[in-house]
């Protein structure tokens, strides 16, 4: 974290300045959040999906028309009910609840009661100040408590909260407490490492840096378990 944003943190967790204090830009450009649930309107879920489609196609063909565009050319003319569809179905379908995936438990019948980790679970997600896509790979990993799950169901859920608008952070503890939730365990650690474009293709266009944010629950939060995680990922990072 940059020494602003670590300041500027503090500072809110000490009520000394809120979000409301600081302008637009600078809540986007220091990726500052405020709540660890996604923010969503009690009414979220009124329109059905084909509702949704129509009316972000619409607003999409005034964004694209306000810039100038001409939507009568056949490459542009689709692209509104592309986005809107795309937007719905896939890149934000993580927002509806009724997408999150069914993860069935299974008994650890082995009795292995080692560390599992899933490492290098590629996901694309999307800033939520910005709309641009984040990307990169989510390392996640366990003490089973006595119930396992299918590892395609670790990817599934990390798939399931980045296909919101999102902060890193947020992304990061989203997916912890969703498999804390399922495995009925404290012991989980999940660790991401991405890009952000609108750090490197905007803003202050830093091409190569990279985020990486943690989570260390259990017995994870013991040096000699976090460091066993770590190498088995093998990121050579001071967290
Ligand atoms: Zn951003």
């Amino acid at each position: 974290m940059k020494q602003k944003e670590i300041l500027l943190n503090s500072l809110l967790k000490e009520n000394t300045l809120s979000l409301s204090d600081l302008g637009n830009e600078e809540i986007g450009n220091e990726h500052l959040f405020t709540n660890i649930e996604t923010p969503m309107k009690a009414n979220a879920f009124d329109l059905s999906d084909d509702e949704k489609i129509k009316k972000i196609e619409s607003h999409f063909r005034s964004i694209m028309e306000t810039l100038g565009l001409d939507l009568n050319d056949d490459s542009l003319k689709g692209t509104p009910q592309r986005v809107a569809k795309m937007y719905i179905k896939e890149i934000f379908s993580g927002l509806n609840p009724a997408n999150k995936p069914k993860v069935a438990l299974f008994e650890n019948k082995y009795q292995y009661n080692q560390m599992l980790v899933e490492k290098n679970i590629t996901f694309y997600s999307n800033c939520e100040h910005h709309f641009v896509p984040i990307f990169g790979k989510a390392h996640v990993a366990y003490i089973s408590s006595g119930k396992v799950i299918g590892l395609s169901k670790l990817n599934r859920v990390v798939q399931y909260f980045a296909k919101r608008p999102q902060v890193q952070e947020r992304l990061t503890i989203q997916i912890a407490k969703e498999l804390q939730n399922i495995l009925d365990t404290d012991d989980v650690a999940v660790l991401i490492d991405a890009k952000h474009l609108c750090v490197s293709s905007r803003g202050v266009q830093d091409h190569n840096s990279a985020t990486v944010s943690s989570f260390y629950g259990g017995r994870f939060s013991q040096e000699a378990t976090r460091l066993e995680f770590l190498k088995y990922v093998d990121l050579q990072t001071n967290h």
